[in-house]
């Protein structure tokens, strides 16, 4: 098999393996536990987990997302079944974010800025996040929205219209844009592009490879760093480079 094809198959099962270990998983991705656990002064799982991919995003992107995110891997399965060939609004999910950090704020206020206290497993004793019906329903009700927006907005719908953890990552990426921190992206070769469009239709984000291809330039905050055009482009125009 070659390398190309070798890495997308190793990029589907570690997310299918992220994808089976969802119900474990669910709440250490949870944007609800930081805001039960500003109001006791308690730093939970969550919140560490998205200050770690803001910090990651400054090197690497959104790499989480294209190789390892749970939600992306259901997004991405809905897409094996149906692709919903539409281009997304991306302001909806700021729109949640920004509601989400004033209501952080807002109760950390609240609680006169009393926090500092650890505790990983807050609200996950057990360290599994769904043991009993309420944790069942959110679950399914996560899974449900997921697949209905994919199938209903957009490739990834969810990523796009709804993930409270992309903002942390997208601020990360235009910082490292912006700073020129050395990272990993997409460089290109235009002049070997003959134009076939495949980027375009591979792309899980519903992106303009092709133009961002013919522009040479692959800094887009919406990308996912998943190597999908890399690997699926007949010429080896794009490829992956780690530089400022
Ligand atoms: S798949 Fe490759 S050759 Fe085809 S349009 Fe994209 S960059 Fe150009
Ligand atoms: S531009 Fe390429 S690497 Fe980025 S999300 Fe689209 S297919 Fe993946």
């Amino acid at each position: 098999m070659q390398n190309e094809k070798k890495r997308q198959v190793f990029r589907k099962i570690l997310l299918l393996i992220s994808f089976i270990l969802f119900p474990i998983t669910i709440f250490y991705l949870s944007p609800v536990l930081p805001l039960m656990g500003v109001t006791k002064g308690i730093i939970n799982a969550s919140l560490i987990i998205f200050g770690i991919l803001f910090i990651l995003s400054l090197f690497l992107g959104r790499l989480f997302c294209g190789w390892i995110c749970p939600g992306g891997a259901v997004g991405d399965i809905c897409s094996l079944i149906y692709e919903k060939n539409k281009k997304p609004v991306y302001w909806v999910k700021w729109v949640i974010w920004i509601i989400w950090i004033c209501l952080y704020l807002y109760l950390l206020v609240l609680n006169n800025f009393n926090i500092g206290k650890i505790d990983f497993f807050f609200d996950i004793p057990s360290g599994i996040s769904i043991l009993n019906p309420q944790a069942i329903i959110i679950y399914y009700f996560f899974v449900t929205l997921i697949i209905i927006l994919s199938f209903t907005v957009a490739k990834r719908g969810f990523c796009h219209y709804i993930c409270w953890m992309a903002p942390f990552m997208i601020i990360g990426s235009k910082i490292r844009f912006l700073l020129k921190i050395p990272s990993l992206k997409l460089k290109v070769d235009k002049n070997k592009c003959i134009s076939c469009g495949i980027c375009n239709k591979v792309c899980p984000m519903s992106l303009d490879v092709q133009s961002m291809v013919l522009k040479e330039n692959m800094n887009n905050v919406e990308c996912i760093l998943c190597g999908s055009c890399i690997d699926n482009c007949p010429k080896k125009v794009i490829s992956y480079t780690f530089k400022s």
